[in-house]
């Protein structure tokens, strides 16, 4: 049985969307699609404006020119978490600042955040990790006593929600991603969620190539004209006649991924009691959108080894992240104090196959396939000893 690691959900309507975008001849960005799917996440987010942007990337990438930060600004943020993250801030010259991770949600450790505070700090960026929010009423809370801004890199938190309030929501600023291998997908494809109503008019400026293109639009000016710097950020209209087809499917995409993520919880709950696996933390006040399962591996367990031998059976197991600050590009950035759990927990951590329609055969087979691969494993290691 070949169990690939992801394979990308179509509802079937993406194709009728897009015909019509052809059959009216509107193919560049801000038209009827990318309104419709804008007024949508503004709907479900309660954000107060939606932009769709080419990817999360290019949100914070906004976000980034939005705060018009500065070379040697500041910027508190994960280790552990993608390229992105850091990328966008580092393009405008600031200093991401690294932080550990909480050893259970694998989310930023928020009581670690005030002392990596300096005079130069000007925002902190959560990202929800693997669709479970980060502790943002601590967050925001800190950030509202120093004055700083919030950025949720909300790429894997698509309608998942803390305390009953959406991710992304509770920033100034929010990045989603429809990134082919997150939940609701348009290929590349990504958000940003203007929360704070004193960006929204500049946002507008900056997602259409810094001018008020945007005004001109809406007949408040008679002509549009450079106002500041800014870029092209906005997708055609294909990709939100695609997005449009997701969205509309957006509770069922994440209801199937639940039931399948729950099934691998309870299909794991026996190995982890038997001390083979440690399975993820969900708090009690986070609900999920299941885009991610992961487990995370006993220490003397090879990681590389079980990855190969799954391999080998036909199941697509990946891991990540290396953390930025052990990478190359990394080196742009300050760390600030221990990174003892991204360290460890970034070598142990190994994510299972899951998409829409995983079939329960497949998942029995990932989950006996890593049973009987970490339990020889652990034997082979018992008899050395
Ligand atoms: C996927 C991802 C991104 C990047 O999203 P793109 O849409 O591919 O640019 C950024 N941050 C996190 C945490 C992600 O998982």
């Amino acid at each position: 049985m070949i169990v690939p690691f992801n394979k990308p959900y179509m509802t079937g309507r993406e194709l009728n969307y897009i015909a019509q975008a052809h059959f009216q001849g509107v193919l560049a960005g801000d038209g009827r699609f990318t309104q419709d799917c804008q007024a949508e996440l503004e709907r479900r987010t309660g954000s107060r404006k939606v932009l769709l942007t080419h990817s999360c990337t290019a949100a914070l990438e906004m976000a980034a020119l939005l705060l018009d930060l500065q070379p040697g600004d500041e910027v508190i943020m994960p280790s552990y978490t993608f390229v992105s993250t850091a990328n966008a801030f580092a393009l405008r010259g600031a200093v991401p600042v690294f932080v550990d991770i909480r050893p259970d949600t694998m989310n930023i450790d928020e009581r670690l955040i005030e002392g990596a505070i300096t005079s130069r700090t000007r925002a902190i960026v959560p990202v929800h990790y693997a669709g479970v929010g980060c502790e943002m009423q601590t967050i925001v809370r800190l950030a509202d006593a120093h004055g700083l801004a919030v950025v949720e890199d909300a790429a894997q938190g698509v309608f998942s929600s803390y305390r009953g309030q959406p991710l992304g929501s509770f920033g100034d600023l929010g990045a989603f991603s429809f990134h082919e291998t997150k939940n609701i997908i348009s290929g590349e494809g990504g958000a940003l969620l203007v929360n704070d109503k004193e960006l929204v008019a500049a946002a507008e400026v900056i997602w259409q190539k810094g001018t008020n293109r945007q005004q001109f639009h809406r007949g408040e000016v008679d002509k549009y004209t450079w106002q500041r710097t800014g870029s092209s950020f906005l997708p055609g209209e294909i990709v939100a006649a695609f997005l449009k087809a997701q969205l509309e499917e957006a509770e069922s995409i994440t209801a199937k991924r639940l039931a399948a993520w729950r099934r691998y919880h309870q299909r794991l709950l026996p190995l982890a009691r038997e001390g083979l696996l440690r399975l993820p933390t969900v708090p009690e006040h986070c609900t999920h959108n299941a885009h991610m399962y992961y487990v995370i591996l006993p220490e003397q367990v090879r990681r590389d080894e079980l990855l190969a031998a799954l391999r080998r059976d036909g199941i697509y197991c990946l891991f990540h992240y290396v953390p930025l600050h052990s990478a190359p590009g990394g080196q742009v950035a300050r760390v600030h104090g221990s990174m003892k759990y991204t360290d460890t927990l970034s070598e142990r951590l190994v994510r299972l196959p899951l998409w829409w329609g995983i079939g329960e055969s497949e998942q029995d087979y990932v989950t006996e396939r890593l049973a009987q691969h970490l339990q020889a494993q652990l034997a082979q290691e018992a008899a050395h000893v």
